[in-house]
């Protein structure tokens, strides 16, 4: 295990994640590896998947490409795993079977649980503690460098889509011999400090919390210290209480939420209640094989309709990206919405499809307002395919029609 103490400056863009690009010896690789300056989404698919996604086939409209995809769990899930350890359990195996020399993934800062910290694991047993999910960013590429220096030249690296877009941008100039890439889906990250504020807002002892998910049931989990469990429904989060730059204009605008880039996705939008793997290329299927029998595969399922629930979260964005106040529901029907959308709104793959589309129209909203600019650049023609049912079409000088791509 190499706990690389030394990360190297801090970036100073105001659209930066912090990946850990601008930290290696080469910080100009910024401007063609990153999200936010000029991104390329299909040069990198066909790059990575041998194609682009099919945009006529509704869930490579939405998820990116893929060969299959399951709902899925460990048969014995792993303690202290976000869902049931898939994610980690992967690259457990992987340096199991030998098939690469190390893992980079993040752990827990030991002065804050909740901070990510990257690190090199070269031990299986030692991914149990890479377990869970930390709020906040992590120069995980920052230790790029010192892999190579390290000797290691099979790799699994496991990402979030912005720290997964930069690595693939520059994956032909590291020079490994072998590279897996384990993706998670993300959505709605922040810094570990806002985050904190978020905690005390919802729960009177934060500092006891050990775990937030934001579940497809349409409920917040949080678990305490001493094994207590608390389900809020999303409706009565505090959400409007929020500052308006608590999100980060880099994850308000952020377009892969499925990390297209990755070999395999692990998240739990379309599961159900269990997680949700997207299989994307050759490298994601011999990922998923690790497992052997050890994970039970189904069929994702999907029920309800979405377009209402987009239509109205669209009308919520324009209302605060326009500079006044979200719409508020009144305080007695949130617990009976809170109870009613697990019931009757949209579920396994419809839930993600709704999800993905909010997140379009979120990125073309707040770009607009507030970097109208950099709205060419920054959303691809799929963002506006997706945004197209909602009366969202690129306006003059937005259409990245002009650039060749
Ligand atoms: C900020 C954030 C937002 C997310 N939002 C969604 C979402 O909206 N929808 C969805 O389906 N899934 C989302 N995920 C992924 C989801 O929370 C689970 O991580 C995923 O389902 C895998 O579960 P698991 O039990 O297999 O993970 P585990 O086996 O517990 O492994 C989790 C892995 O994620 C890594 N990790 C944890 N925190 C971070 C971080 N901050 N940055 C980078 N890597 C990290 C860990 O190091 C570990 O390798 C999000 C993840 C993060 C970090
Ligand atoms: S590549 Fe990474 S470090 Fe560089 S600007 Fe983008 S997010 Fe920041
Ligand atoms: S929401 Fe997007 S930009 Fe923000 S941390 Fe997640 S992947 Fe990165």
């Amino acid at each position: 295990m190499d706990d690389v103490q030394n990360l190297g400056l801090a970036p100073h863009r105001s659209m930066c994640t912090d990946c850990g690009v601008s930290r290696s010896s080469n910080p100009k690789q910024c401007s063609t590896a990153c999200q936010f300056i000029q991104p390329n989404y299909a040069e990198l698919e066909q790059r990575v998947h041998g194609r682009v996604r099919n945009t006529d086939k509704e869930d490579e409209l939405h998820f990116g490409p893929f060969i299959n995809m399951h709902r899925a769990s460990l048969k014995k899930p792993s303690t202290g795993a976000q869902w049931s350890g898939i994610t980690t359990r992967i690259a457990e195996k992987l340096l199991q079977n030998k098939l690469v020399d190390a893992v980079l993934t993040v752990v827990a800062d030991p002065t804050d649980k909740w901070r990510p910290l990257p690190i090199l694991i070269d031990k299986p047993q030692d991914m149990q503690m890479a377990r869970g999910m930390r709020m906040g960013y992590a120069p995980l590429l920052s230790l790029l460098e010192p892999a190579k220096a390290l000797g290691y030249k099979r790799l699994a690296v496991i990402g979030i889509p912005c720290q997964i877009y930069a690595l693939r941008a520059m994956e032909e100039s590291l020079g490994f011999d072998k590279l897996y890439v384990i993706g998670t889906p993300c959505s709605d990250n922040t810094t570990t400090e806002n985050f904190h504020k978020f905690l005390k807002l919802i729960s009177p002892e934060p500092e006891n919390v050990t775990y937030l998910e934001f579940k497809a049931n349409y409920h917040v989990e949080l678990r305490y210290a001493d094994g207590r469990k608390k389900e809020i429904p999303f409706l009565q989060l505090p959400l409007s209480d929020l500052p308006r730059d608590f999100f980060p204009l880099t994850c308000r605008t952020c377009v892969d939420y499925t990390n297209v880039l990755s070999d395999i996705t692990i998240g739990y939008m379309a599961g159900e209640g269990e997680q949700w793997i997207i299989t994307r290329n050759q490298t994601g299927q011999e990922l998923l094989e690790q497992l052997g029998t050890e994970v039970d595969l189904k069929q994702p399922g999907s029920a309800g309709k979405r377009h209402s629930a987009v239509v109205g979260f669209k009308k919520n964005v324009e209302l605060s990206a326009g500079g006044l106040p979200l719409r508020k529901m009144p305080n007695w029907l949130r617990p009976i919405m809170g109870w009613l959308m697990p019931r009757v709104g949209p579920r396994g793959l419809e839930f993600a499809r709704t999800r993905v589309e909010m997140k379009a129209i979120e990125s073309i909203l707040h770009l607009r307002r507030e970097m109208p600019q950099r709205v060419k650049y920054l959303i691809p023609k799929h963002i506006w395919l997706l945004a197209k049912p909602y009366d969202l079409r690129p306006q003059d000088n937005e259409s990245d029609t002009h650039l060749k791509r």
